[in-house]
């Protein structure tokens, strides 16, 4: 045990070279031992000695230089230059006033960076929570068990098991080998997949060479091992990488921050161009006589700016991104990037496997055909309970019931899985497939005795591309001889098989016999089971090893037939995501019949449809294959590779591909596609490393209720945005109208130089205070129309469409219009007889837009439905726009906040006529949504009926 010798693991626990050094020599200086691992007690001490077996990230930021980087906003440099005039033009007044202007816009600006950065440490937490969700985990031997513990928890003198797919958690000297092959790219560059052994490697040799290593971040491709672990984190030869470079290279910006990035260009081209002309208005017209008039000037271009841009954007995003994918985490799907969201909404196909994802992956063998008769087993799931049925063909029920017995067997001696029996629930470890044959062993009461007879040697494990796996074993009652025992895809195993069993004699096969196998396997397959074949073959010398060489000359045994049903949401998904305009393709290993038949049991087909099987692809050309998609959505018996065709294909049709995957060969396929999403209970690390999404469930219907999540959150980000765009609008155009009616009328009898309808800090007030609450609070809207109503929207399709747009400057001009008239008739007397001072009129102007935003709220929640359709579903929003509200009583009413902002208390009578010019906004909403339906309902009458 390792307790013993613990106490001096060397440098790294392994020696400097383990490589050079053979296994005792590595073992004994690991102070382990290759069966019972370290015990629990050892791994938590050397934990302490060692650290955990992270990689480093790269420094993370400190909190000032994060806080810091909020003003790294070319915004709010303008705003800090706006300050630098104010201060400028106070100093050259001279006057003992205090200089509220640069103070306000100083706060703001504060309360501003501060709130980003709440809101990014908030995104960054969740982000966080997620990575944790999908960390890494290894499986080792500890107290002589088999366990899967945290990868961080790995420690030198830890005894690694690796299979297929495993991502590699630690460097280490290679004890143990199958079959087992590496692929070291992420270290070596190397492509190829390099076979490790255990026989110490000569020489002084690099790092792609050592074949009796296994290092940290490189992956499992195939078979399996033990690694003895010498060297953990930074100390890995990855670790030494990873502080030489700087990790974490940024990802490129997502169609939605690119969009989001145009629309801040198209605004700062605007902006500029508007101020450049407002201000050279001004000159023109007004005469400027000094230098604080000059300084006023330039702080009307400041507020012209700030007027235009949506401050509050950027952090509302990430917090709204942030918030949905915990909500998709509540419900099984992980994504990994906040981005993934987005494309997630866009998916216009999934293409998804069948076993544990569509199937419950709870297999039972229900039938067995053999040379002589079929075989039916009672009995479901997992619990050995039921019996057997024989119907011959040929010979007695005994020898029938013989030939399944060897069947049966077969298939349990080349097995990995194992049954196990607690509290009265019976349930598997490994794969389910072979459970099945654990199961049906004891249906036939054979014995543990009957099995104990053989005596496994080595094994050539299951792969996905053969569809076969086989084990070398020895007949301990007869002489020792060695033989094959070889399971799986049926048709495949045909192919290599010579003979046939026939009531226990190896039988010579003829073709009419291999047909009449063939339709076994069809029958089996079209009653929607998933069919297995077993063979063996009985070896004249003893070899050490075991590879494909030997499966060949087999002795067919027989066809089982497995139940796998499907899962009970599955079929409701496929109809959701059918009616959404998704296209759901099925892409399986198993049989093409199995396979159809599922696909029909669950709606992916209706009726008879061609299923295109793997062998078909590799014949067909693009063009072949781009067809082949329009014709069927079942594709059986396919490889990994032809994954990677087919999301290709999808791909150069224009569709925004989903595609699921486990295993280590699915990685390009899942990295190619649009959304790649990896299993969580069966996938492989290496398969959850290519993607952006992981299944907690393996459930197909998670992916469904995901996009549907995703088009929820990219509605709500269409309804804050056109919500806030629309805010810039009006103040933009209430800012230009107001210079250039004040300036072209000569209304400017206010005593000032010139007359701006807002000021900069109103403005600074709206974009970042008063609109910020309820734009959060869209952002997690309940859907107003089902997001799952529509087809989903293309990829080329704009965030911020024509429509929004139109939208956008409809709703602006409407609030300028509302504002100015609250300005004009407070200055010019108007109705209710203002008294023409230009302190109330602003204030009028600043509550009547303020307010005017807040019944907007209700109209930004859908671009058609009326704001008064479920008006009470997001109590948020109620909430966001009292709050709102309340800021802007403050800011009327309180007396410091009077002279910071320089306004001045309103009347109940003005406040009533403010909240009635305010609500022009929602009226003039209706009215327009009311054409516009009207509208669709003559232009597509089934789609107005179906969107009601
Ligand atoms: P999907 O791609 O939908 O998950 P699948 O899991 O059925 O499909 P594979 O695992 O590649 O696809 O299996 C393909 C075929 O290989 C199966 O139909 C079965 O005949 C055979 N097979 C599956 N598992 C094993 C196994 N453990 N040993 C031997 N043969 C197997």
């Amino acid at each position: 045990m390792g307790a013993h010798a613990a106490d001096s693991p060397g440098p790294g626990a392994g020696g400097n070279e383990p490589w050079l050094e053979t296994v005792d020599v590595v073992v004994a200086r690991a102070g382990t031992d290759v069966d019972t691992g370290l015990t629990d007690a050892e791994a938590q001490r050397r934990l302490a000695t060692w650290g955990p077996n992270v990689l480093e990230a790269t420094d993370e930021d400190p909190w000032w230089r994060r806080l810091l980087a909020q003003f790294r906003d070319p915004l709010v440099l303008l705003l800090l230059v706006a300050i630098a005039i104010s201060l400028v033009a106070w100093v050259i007044e001279g006057t003992d006033e205090t200089p509220f202007d640069a103070i306000v816009i100083a706060a703001i600006v504060a309360a501003n960076a501060i709130l980003g950065f709440w809101q990014e440490a908030r995104a960054a937490r969740a982000v966080l929570a997620l990575r944790e969700m999908a960390a890494a985990r290894a499986t080792v031997i500890r107290d002589a068990r088999i366990v899967e513990v945290d990868a961080a928890t790995v420690v030198p003198g830890d005894v690694l098991v690796v299979t297929e797919g495993d991502a590699i958690a630690a460097d280490g000297r290679i004890v143990d080998a199958s079959m087992l092959r590496i692929a070291e790219a992420p270290l070596t560059g190397e492509s190829e997949p390099v076979l490790k052994r255990t026989d110490v490697v000569n020489g002084p040799t690099v790092v792609g060479d050592r074949v009796d290593m296994a290092y940290n971040g490189t992956a499992v491709v195939t078979g399996r091992g033990r690694i003895v672990v010498t060297a953990t984190g930074m100390r890995t030869e990855m670790g030494r990488i990873a502080s030489l470079l700087d990790a974490g290279a940024d990802e490129p910006p997502t169609p939605l921050e690119r969009e989001i990035a145009r629309v801040g260009r198209i605004l700062g081209i605007a902006v500029v161009a508007i101020a450049l002309f407002v201000i050279a208005t001004i000159f023109a017209v007004s005469d400027i006589s000094d230098a604080t008039d000059v300084v006023d000037v330039l702080l009307v271009g400041v507020s012209l700016a700030v007027a235009a841009v949506p401050e509050g954007l950027p952090a509302i995003l990430t917090v709204v991104l942030a918030l949905g994918v915990q909500r998709m985490a509540a419900r099984n799907a992980i994504v990994t990037r906040l981005s993934s969201v987005e494309t997630l909404g866009s998916a216009s196909v999934i293409c998804t496997d069948k076993t544990g994802t569509l199937t419950r992956n709870e297999m039972t063998i229900q039938r067995v055909v053999t040379a002589s008769g079929t075989s039916e087993f009672t009995g479901s799931g997992y619990d050995p309970a039921g019996h057997v049925t024989v119907t011959a063909r040929s010979g007695t029920d005994e020898l029938v019931l013989e030939e399944v017995n060897w069947v049966i067997a077969g298939g349990s001696l080349a097995n990995e899985s194992a049954l196990l029996h607690a509290d009265g629930v019976w349930t598997v470890r490994g794969d389910p497939t072979e459970a099945a044959f654990l199961v049906a062993e004891r249906k036939l009461g054979i014995t543990e005795r009957r099995r104990a007879r053989f005596d496994r040697r080595a094994d050539v494990p299951f792969d996905s591309d053969r569809k076969l796996m086989s084990t070398l074993e020895v007949d301990t009652e007869r002489d020792h001889q060695h033989l094959v025992v070889t399971k799986g895809a049926p048709d495949v195993l045909l192919g290599l098989c010579t003979h046939e069993n026939v009531h226990g004699e190896a039988t010579g096969l003829t073709a009419r016999r291999r047909d009449e196998i063939l339709a076994g396997i069809e029958g089996l397959a079209d009653d929607a089971l998933r069919t297995l074949g077993v063979a063996y073959r009985r070896l004249d010398d003893a070899p050490e090893t075991a590879d494909t060489s030997l499966e060949t000359d087999l002795v067919f045994l027989g066809t089982v037939g497995i139940i796998d049903p499907p899962r009970a949401e599955a079929a409701a998904a496929v109809t959701e995501a059918r009616r959404a305009g998704i296209r759901v393709v099925m892409i399986t290993g198993d049989h093409p019949l199995t396979a159809l038949r599922i696909a029909q049991r669950i709606g992916i087909v209706d009726g008879p449809a061609p299923v295109v099987r793997g062998v078909d692809i590799e014949t067909m050309d693009a063009a072949g294959l781009a067809d082949a998609l329009e014709q069927t959505s079942v594709f059986a018996r396919v490889a990994p590779e032809h994954k990677l065709r087919i999301v290709q294909s999808l791909q150069s049709r224009g569709a925004t591909v989903a595609m699921t995957g486990d295993g280590v060969n699915d990685a390009p396929a899942l990295q190619t596609a649009d959304i790649g999403v990896a299993m969580g209970i069966t996938g492989t690390d290496v398969s959850k490393e290519a993607s952006n999404m992981i299944l907690a469930d393996d459930d197909f219907a998670t992916i469904v209720a995901a996009v549907a999540e995703g088009r929820g959150i990219f509605a709500n980000i269409r309804k804050f945005l056109r919500y806030l765009l629309s805010s810039n609008m009006g103040e933009v155009l209430t800012m230009f109208g107001g210079v250039v009616a004040a300036t072209a009328l000569g209304l400017d009898d206010t005593g000032e130089a010139i007359a701006v309808p807002l000021l900069a800090t109103h403005i600074l007030w709206i974009n970042l205070l008063t609109d910020s609450a309820p734009a959060l609070a869209l952002g997690i809207d309940p859907a107003v129309e089902n997001p799952m109503d529509r087809p989903p929207r293309s990829a080329q399709d704009r965030v911020i469409d024509g429509p929004m747009q139109r939208d956008v400057v409809f709703t602006g001009f409407v609030m300028a219009v509302a504002t100015l008239l609250a300005l004009d008739i407070e200055l010019t007397g108007g109705l209710i007889g203002g008294d023409g001072d230009i302190v109330t009129a602003r204030t009028m102007a600043f509550t009547t837009l303020v307010l005017a935003q807040l019944f907007n709220c209700f109209n930004a929640r859908s671009p058609l439905e009326s704001a008064f359709v479920s008006l009470f579903s997001n109590p948020w929003l109620w909430g966001a726009v009292v709050l709102s509200a309340g800021l802007q009583v403050l800011v009327v009413h309180v007396g410091v906040l009077n002279q910071a902002f320089d306004t001045t208390p309103l009347d109940v009578t003005q406040w009533m006529l403010a909240l009635g010019l305010a609500s022009s906004v929602l009226v003039a909403a209706e009215v327009r949504k009311l054409t516009g339906r009207a509208w669709r309902t003559r232009s597509d009458p089934q789609r107005a009926r179906r969107a009601s």
